[in-house]
């Protein structure tokens, strides 16, 4: 019961939109606040690129509650979309991992990766050896199974996303989704996820920071979970994406309150804005 109680605590830390008291939160807030863009922050954005990841798609629906009207893999590109249109009114250039329609396969993606020079192999086994704590065998498998990204099949692979993105390059990269749980109906909010074990790792707290703030500004009665995995538990798109990565659970399909705001297009700008707000605080360094 302690340790419930405990967890409960810890987790009303992580995931409340508490009142922000450091130095570097005044500044966020400042940054929220501001009606617009001053020209010194559009010239630094106009120098930056961000990778959008719209999750799951083509044979691949994602979550589904059609009685919510939700079908992940199209509410994840439309958000993506509008994230998308946010940052562009900023001048930040924006590369999305697919548009809906087509995907890179894994020999375009290799094509490409021998067009640039890029050493797959070579980065996997660095990464991995440096933050898995794999040797060996187990070291060689995972960079395997990073090679075994699902081929022809119709479903556009993490891992293959991760491989993209590597190959674009960036600043950042987000990867946007829609929560489920077929447990608990009153599971709501969005949740944000990054990966510690990276080189990365620190530098996706800090977006995950901005994004965190920028949501519970918008949305002030708004769960908003944050949480930093290891190695073993981030999602591919975090772990193997060689810039700072987030991955961001907009809010839960399975809980009709949720599904009420997430296919609400009010809603959807509102949120967009917010996570575009977020990316711009963390590239302004505030
Ligand atoms: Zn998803």
């Amino acid at each position: 019961m302690r340790r419930i109680l405990l967890l409960l605590l810890v987790g009303l830390l992580l995931c409340g939109c508490a009142p922000m008291a450091e130095e570097s939160d005044h500044r966020k807030q400042d940054f929220l606040a501001a009606e617009s863009r001053s020209p010194e922050e559009l010239a630094l954005l106009a120098k930056k690129t961000v990778l959008l990841d719209a999750g799951h798609g083509f044979e691949d629906p994602g979550c589904e509650y059609p009685d919510n009207g939700i079908i992940e893999r199209e509410l994840n590109l439309l958000l993506t979309q509008k994230i998308a249109s946010a940052l562009r009114a900023h001048g930040v250039t924006v590369i999305l991992t697919h548009n809906g329609e087509s995907f890179p396969g894994r020999e375009d993606l290799d094509s490409l990766a021998s067009e640039k020079g890029y050493d797959l192999t070579a980065y996997l086994h660095a990464l991995i050896s440096a933050y898995s704590g794999r040797e060996g065998d187990a070291l060689e498998n995972t960079v395997t199974a990073f090679g075994q990204g699902v081929n022809g099949d119709g479903v556009y692979d993490t891992f293959e996303r991760a491989y993209y993105a590597n190959l674009q390059g960036g600043d950042l990269f987000v990867s946007v989704h829609i929560n489920a749980s077929g447990t608990n109906a009153y599971a709501v909010g969005s949740d944000l996820f990054v990966c510690g074990d990276t080189p990365h790792g620190e530098a996706s707290s800090a977006l995950m920071a901005s994004m965190k703030a920028s949501l519970c500004y918008a949305f002030p009665a708004r769960r908003v979970g944050a949480r930093e995995d290891g190695w073993d538990n981030a999602f591919v798109v975090t772990k193997y994406t060689d810039m700072p990565a987030i991955l961001v659970e907009a809010g839960f399909a399975s809980n009709d309150e949720d599904a009420k705001l997430l296919t609400d297009p009010a809603w959807q700008d509102a949120f967009a804005v917010a996570v575009a707000e977020g990316i711009e605080m963390y590239l302004l360094g505030y």
